[in-house]
């Protein structure tokens, strides 16, 4: 049995961090142990056509005005750091039928989606206990109550505006949470290019030692004086702490006996508030799909679009006939209805990032949520994901001024003499379908309580099984600087408690 200070299990941002920190207060015996034969965890940077990069994870440094982990990339030479843009620019919104819809004049969809935003969040903040409902039922009772101001028009558009909320979440307006729909923005967005440089960064800042990948942890005892960690190569670990940064997705499989990949033994089990707070959460599946061209043949003008899903010609009558609101909800809920049989793109919100706009590469990714990911991402072929989207790509294009059809070239055979775009590669997120990610990240549904799991998980002034990630944190909650702060705040804590005050 090797005898350690603390075992980290999992060495995503939030485990890096962990070590990384600890390392800086003096401690000298740590291991952080890794499933995947890499680190990083949800940051996962991949080589495309002709070897350009791309964070198949996350992308983007929230909140730059708080984020510390952007705050510490800020403070370091250029040279040494990931380069970053800010891409918040305005963005281009499309409809199937009318295409470019964004900033009409006549029908001011950003100021309306502005107001249904306000409207939807006085309605908690005027009486704690109204009822949590989906973020599509919010919608249909904000078009009901407001339909004598709304214009046709608007009240046909806006519901399908709205679910741009949806690829922030990685979960559908029928899943989400009304409560917790807002995203208070504490400053721009920044695009990393690329995180791979970050994780690298931070991954090199404590002994390469420490560092044992290839590894699943399958078991944590904690009825003895130190807590004893077991791997599945038969190594065992005794030390003071535990960290676990497992994702949320996985450690709630310690919940049921069933054997799967990733799952770890707690003895004695999980505390009861932990496995209650797991009754109160979710977890959704943002997915990503990025369009590898030879060349970029559209506009740079613009770094964002949303293709809006199909909207139904009836709404408008339907909304200004009804008699009940929940009549109306019922209603439109079996008029928004899809199957993947025959499901199309046209079905769901998209969001796209034109990467041209910032860099030399002529790309578009795309962002999609729940359930629409767990189907893409279980398709075996890029054609039948191109298939897919297909409708979807070209009205982007349209919408960047590219008028030319698009040709497929998977193969590489193609001369370079064409003159539209020519499609080379695709490439699919499969969060999924991976046993140690199971998904995205935290995700709301109605009556759900984040702050119960964080509390569990975070709130022991005792425990020697210490969690960390993003799912145990509220500054940044969901985010990779929320995970980064994880590691800081349970690094501090271990430190404290073991006599450490270097820092
Ligand atoms: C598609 C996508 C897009 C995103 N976009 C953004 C974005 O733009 N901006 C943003 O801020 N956030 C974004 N996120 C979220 C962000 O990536 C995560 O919040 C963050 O990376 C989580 O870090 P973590 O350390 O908590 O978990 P992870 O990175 O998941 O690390 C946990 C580690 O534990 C390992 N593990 C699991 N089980 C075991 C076991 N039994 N034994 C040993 N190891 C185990 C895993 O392999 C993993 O490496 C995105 C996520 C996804 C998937």
């Amino acid at each position: 049995m090797a005898g350690k200070q603390v075992v980290i299990i999992g060495a995503g941002i939030s485990g890096l961090k962990t070590a990384s920190e600890l390392y800086k207060k003096g401690f000298d015996s740590c291991v952080v142990i890794e499933a995947r034969d890499r680190v990083g965890g949800r940051l996962h940077t991949v080589p495309g056509y002709k070897n350009n990069k791309y964070d198949v994870g996350a992308s983007w440094h929230h909140d730059t005005l708080v984020n510390g982990l952007f705050l510490e990339e800020l403070s370091m030479p250029k040279e040494q750091r990931a380069s970053f843009v800010f891409d918040d620019d305005a963005l281009v919104v499309i409809d199937q039928e009318k295409g470019r819809i964004d900033q009409d004049p006549d029908m001011t969809l950003e100021v309306l989606m502005e107001e249904l935003l306000k409207y939807n969040q006085l309605q908690y903040f005027e009486d704690l206990d109204v009822k949590d409902v989906n973020f599509f039922e919010t919608i249909v009772k904000y078009l009901y109550e407001r339909r004598d101001l709304l214009t046709d028009d608007q009240i046909r558009y806006i519901p399908q505006l709205a679910r741009y909320m949806e690829s922030w979440h990685g979960i559908d307006w029928k899943s989400l949470s009304s409560k917790c729909l807002e995203i208070a923005h504490q400053g721009r967005n920044a695009f990393v290019l690329n995180y791979d440089t970050i994780v690298e960064r931070i991954a090199s800042s404590f002994p390469k030692g420490w560092l044992k990948l290839g590894t699943e942890v399958i078991s944590v005892n904690t009825e003895g004086k130190k807590v004893v960690v077991s791997t599945s190569s038969g190594e065992v670990y005794e030390s003071d702490y535990v960290v676990i940064t497992i994702p949320q997705s996985v450690l709630a499989h310690s919940l049921s006996p069933t054997p799967r990949k990733g799952r770890i033994e707690f003895t004695p089990p999980l505390a009861s508030n932990i496995q209650d707070a797991f009754q109160r959460t979710h977890y959704g599946a943002l997915g990503k799909v990025i369009f590898e061209f030879d060349k970029c043949c559209w506009s740079k003008d613009r770094s964002r679009a949303i293709t809006m899903a199909k909207s139904n010609p009836e709404i408008a009558r339907k909304v200004r006939d009804a008699q009940e609101l929940n009549q109306l909800v019922e209603k439109l809920n079996s008029d928004t209805k899809y199957n993947f049989k025959n499901g199309e793109s046209w079905d769901f919100p998209l969001f796209f990032v034109n990467l041209a706009k910032h860099t030399d590469n002529p790309s578009l990714i795309l962002l999609m949520a729940d359930p629409l990911t767990t189907y893409i991402e279980s398709l075996p072929e890029k054609e039948k994901v191109y298939d897919f989207f297909k409708p979807v790509v070209k009205e982007v294009l349209k919408a960047f001024d590219c008028f030319e059809p698009v040709v497929t070239d998977f193969e590489d055979k193609l001369d370079e003499t064409s003159e539209g775009p020519v499609l080379k590669n695709v490439l699919t997120t499969k969060w999924t379908q991976d046993p140690y990610a199971l998904g995205a990240y935290s995700a709301c549904s109605p009556g759900d309580d984040p702050m119960d799991l964080i509390l569990a998980l975070a709130g022991s002034e005792t425990s020697k099984v210490r969690f960390a990630g993003e799912h145990t944190i509220m500054d940044g909650a969901g985010c990779v600087y929320g995970a980064w702060n994880s590691g800081v705040r349970e690094a501090s804590f271990i430190a404290e408690k073991m006599g450490k005050v270097r820092s």
